[in-house]
């Protein structure tokens, strides 16, 4: 069962070849038996898990089952859960326990599925190699000395591992796609409010975006047609239609122009990275498709913009954790001062404390117009590039990331670290979409294949991706992981 994906499932369920408390049970005992190898998760919920999958059930045998009900999967630590700890892998918030359900997870349960619990991540979802986390660095199933990327490392890993089918993630800079890649799954980063915000631990709100980890770009549709949609308690989530983006699954590729961004495959790419991306575009030649070479010029550009502007929104959201209301208070403050700088000293770890300083920083008077402002000029400029791009082609391919997943402990400095994002964070500066899919190995480690489309194209990116996945077996590969612990 660890091998089907939410579609083979979900048929499995309805024709009652299998029950959800069957396949809930399943899954708890492999993430009882395995997970201590790989920590994916940081609080997982059998008890509650089971009595969900009891109810789904029910609802079966009643005749109300949706096409979801009774499917296991993950969430993301960030993602607010009532009753249910969201440490967002902090410190801070170790003992916070919120009031209500992100509208994410509302919609999942309304949809019937089942939550086994609440996945590790880098802390407040600040990172690319899940190694920032309060409760310790995650393992990729396919190499235990290797990261399974951040922030959403968790989640990937325990899609990877057979843990559960999908899971839910955020990603900011590339926080899907990037683990989605190293873990050898399928990762959507959605348009910037296509999915609603609210109830998501903010890391930087111009740019943080939900969205589906599984295996398959039909199981992300599957599950995007649950999430998406307008909120009233996200203002910045759009009031546009959600069409059901299992239809347009088949569409054939003939006639599709494919870009291919001359600065994804500049300096630094990994020449078996850029082996496996040339030869999936060469799947997508043989689909039919046409593929021309197109330029970003202001690429360079985004990683130094996105850290001046995400530290900045971090900076402001981040002041909410006082030690006051919820969160991690120190011990006998001696004044109100104290309690401030103590209990944020104490909850907050070392990125997060740096990220801080750096959005404080460039907020400060004197300093704002000369990196804030100048940031989101360039953020502009950024956009526009893909908006240049899009006129000319349908949809952009390359590399997820430079390289495939390194070595824990590899990356000692932040900048280099910074670095592995190049790939992805100019995408949440535009609010355009995208989707990594397994793409083959280097190094034995996963390549995932980044396609980017323009705002509201995740139709299109599904359908996409979905073709390639009915031309290649990359995304049926199970690591050595989840076979033995099968
Ligand atoms: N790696 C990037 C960062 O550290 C992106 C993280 C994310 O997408 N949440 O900010």
């Amino acid at each position: 069962m660890h091998d089907k994906t939410v579609t083979q499932l979900a048929a499995a369920l309805k024709s009652g070849e299998l029950s959800s408390r069957e396949l809930t049970s399943h899954f708890l005992q492999r993430i009882e038996k395995a997970d201590g190898s790989l920590n994916s998760f940081i609080t997982v919920t059998a008890e509650q898990a089971m009595s969900q999958a009891a109810a789904a059930d029910k609802a079966r045998a009643d005749g109300k089952a949706g096409k979801l009900t009774g499917i296991p999967l993950a969430l993301k630590d960030i993602f607010c859960t009532q009753d249910v700890k969201t440490s967002c892998g902090s410190k801070m918030l170790d003992n916070f326990i919120a009031p209500y359900n992100a509208t994410v997870v509302e919609k999942l349960r309304a949809a019937g599925t089942i939550s086994l619990g609440k996945t590790n991540m880098d802390e407040f979802a600040m990172g690319s190699s899940n190694e920032n986390s309060h409760y310790g660095a995650v393992k990729n199933p396919w190499d235990l000395s290797a990261v399974p990327g951040g922030s959403s490392g968790g989640s990937a890993a325990a899609v990877a591992a057979g843990f559960v089918p999908a899971a839910m993630g955020t990603d900011t800079g590339g926080s899907i796609r990037q683990p989605a890649a190293f873990c050898g799954i399928t990762g959507l980063k959605p348009t910037y409010g296509r999915v609603s915000r609210y109830g998501i631990i903010a890391y930087a709100s111009s740019l943080d975006q939900a969205g589906p980890m599984a295996r398959t770009a039909e199981d992300c549709a599957l599950l995007l047609n649950v999430i998406a949609g307008h909120d009233v308690r996200d203002s910045t989530s759009v009031a546009r239609g959600v069409p059901d983006y299992t239809e347009t699954l088949n569409a054939p590729l003939s006639g599709l122009k494919i870009g291919l961004p001359k600065e994804y495959f500049g300096d630094g790419l990994d020449p078996e990275v850029e082996k496996a991306v040339r030869e999936a575009v060469k799947v997508y030649e043989s689909l039919g498709a046409t593929v021309r070479e197109v330029s970003l010029p202001h690429t360079h550009y985004a990683i130094p913009a996105y850290y001046v502007i995400a530290p900045a929104e971090a900076s402001s959201n981040l002041s909410r954790y006082d030690g006051v209301r919820f969160g991690h208070r120190c011990d006998s403050p001696l004044d109100l001062q104290d309690l401030y700088t103590r209990s944020r000293a104490e909850g907050f770890g070392e990125e997060v404390k740096r990220r801080i300083l750096i959005g404080t920083h460039t907020l400060s008077e004197g300093f704002f117009d000369a990196y804030y402002t100048k940031a989101q000029k360039v953020r502009r400029l950024i956009r526009q590039d893909f908006l240049d791009a899009f006129e000319d082609v349908d949809v952009l391919m390359g590399p997820a990331s430079p390289t495939p997943a390194f070595d824990l402990g590899a990356k000692k400095d932040p900048v280099s670290m910074y670095l592995q994002d190049i790939y992805t964070i100019a995408v949440n500066l535009a609010g355009i979409p995208g989707i990594s899919v397994p793409a083959g190995f280097a190094g034995g480690r996963p390549v995932g294949l980044q396609i980017l489309g323009t705002h509201f194209a995740e139709a299109q990116l599904l359908n996409v991706a979905h073709q390639f996945q009915q031309a290649t077996d990359w995304h049926t590969q199970l690591p050595a992981f989840a076979e033995e612990n099968a």
